[in-house]
């Protein structure tokens, strides 16, 4: 905690916030420090490497892969890495909210959504009335700096696969077509794994420092079926033999035991049914919400009303309506002015979010009106704090220490374990610059520590 006091100024990047994310991460490390599981041996140097050069990190997530499914079915690639590595215990925690596009940036720059602005899956810019979709690469949208960025920026390769946000021309990076695939739905899984593992045919000069794929299982079935249905199990089971896949092109190639493989998820699944949903139309005595000032429903509900109507006047009537009883499932439904927040999600400081925020409880949706749409599925972008939310972490390679367990975490911590493992010079960001000596193994350099 005393270093976590003595760095606040260097990690401070809005005075607004970072009181409250800096003192959530120092009680992050707290816990990691005084974990019975977590004891890396200061005593142990990372993995000389063999065959590479320079350390590679290829880092991989699976849309929506809930911590816990790697126990649905035999997994013997995943239960490899996390034998064989570093797992978090009890699971990665997101951001919030816990959808895909602020997830996977947050992962990229270490920044919570407020900050790399991608504050959720589509919204509208107040200032200029541009909307934002997830096909949007200009990078006015895309604030912060990725860790391909970095990677270029400091004279190295980087190769992204599909990761969302990488068609993004920033700084040195400019997407070049040899590390740099869109996403493409149609493309096999296998055939991306290919292609990654071609990146280690290149002279050992070219080989990127970073990889980095995305995977859009089991996030898609998830959606289709909920998180408890035998096609999740199928999912999962297909991408660990995907991992199989990788891990044996790696071998063949002998840099398996030189590359740091990162496992990840951006977020959870819960399952969501027609007895849990609320109907904003029922708020009609209380308060009439055009939709046009409705950005999202559900489940975090945003409302951005026009500049001359009162945002405070309107959260109050919508709580005393959904307080009233006479709302079905009123309770389940809880809105605030985003300054109100709890300060635990970090999600007030841009125009970009909506003045007004509701947080469903889990596993609930927000509607207008009752229709004959499917609503037994599954669903995500609940508060973080959910179990559900969770995802998994697991590092594997030269620097993680083997079969150790650390605390869960967030994932805005990721950006600076990958900046430490490839020993670049990393942008400021919302993880904690400790952070990193706290999960990993002190580097190699000639029987000399250097952390
Ligand atoms: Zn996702």
């Amino acid at each position: 905690m005393v270093s976590c006091l003595l760095s606040l100024n260097k990690a401070s990047l809005k005075p607004t916030a970072t009181t409250f994310f800096f003192f959530a991460a120092c009680l992050i490390l707290s816990a990691l420090s005084s974990s019975a599981s977590f004891q890396p041996s200061r005593t142990l140097l990372s993995r000389p490497l063999n065959k590479l050069r320079r350390p590679v990190v290829i880092l991989i997530s699976c849309d929506g892969f809930r911590f816990g499914y790697q126990h649905k079915t035999p997994t013997p690639n995943i239960k490899r890495l996390i034998d064989q590595g570093t797992e978090a215990e009890t699971g990665l925690i997101p951001v919030f909210p816990t959808l895909t596009f602020p997830n996977h940036n947050s992962i990229a720059t270490g920044l919570y959504p407020a900050y790399h602005g991608i504050v959720s899956n589509s919204f509208t810019d107040p200032n200029t009335g541009d909307g934002f979709t997830q096909k949007i690469f200009n990078p006015k949208w895309w604030l912060g700096e990725p860790l391909w960025e970095t990677v270029v920026n400091q004279g190295l390769n980087a190769a992204t696969y599909s990761w969302p946000g990488a068609e993004v021309n920033k700084g040195s990076w400019t997407c070049p077509k040899q590390f740099c695939s869109p996403f493409n739905e149609s493309v096999p899984f296998e055939d991306r794994i290919d292609t990654i593992l071609s990146y280690f045919d290149l002279p050992t000069s070219e080989i990127p420092a970073l990889v980095t794929l995305y995977l859009e299982d089991p996030d898609a079935q998830g959606h289709e079926v909920g998180p408890d249905h035998p096609r999740i199990t199928d999912a999962v089971a297909r991408i660990d033999k995907l991992l199989g896949r990788m891990i044996a092109g790696l071998e063949k190639r002998r840099v398996f035991k030189d590359v740091h493989v990162i496992l990840v998820g951006d977020h959870g699944m819960v399952g969501t049914c027609d007895q849990r949903l609320i109907f904003l139309k029922e708020l009609a005595p209380w308060i009439n919400i055009p939709e046009n000032w409705i950005e999202r429903y559900t489940p975090l509900l945003s409302i951005r009303p026009p500049p001359n109507v009162s945002a405070a006047d309107i959260v109050a009537k919508i709580n005393e309506g959904l307080e009233s009883g006479k709302v079905g499932n009123g309770k389940y439904l809880k809105v605030y002015l985003k300054e109100n927040l709890p300060s635990r999600l970090h999600y007030s400081d841009s125009d970009r979010i909506t003045p007004i925020v509701g947080l469903a409880a889990e596993g609930f949706k927000v509607e207008m009106n009752k229709t004959e749409a499917k609503e037994c599925a599954g669903a995500h972008g609940y508060d973080n704090a959910f179990f559900s939310m969770r995802s998994i972490f697991i590092g594997h390679g030269p620097r993680f220490p083997k079969g150790v367990k650390v605390p869960s975490f967030e994932n805005i911590q990721i950006y600076n374990l990958v900046t430490s493992i490839l020993n670049l010079h990393g942008a400021r960001n919302n993880g904690t610059s400790s952070f990193p000596k706290a999960v990993l193994l002190p580097r190699y350099n000639k029987n000399v520590l250097v952390s």
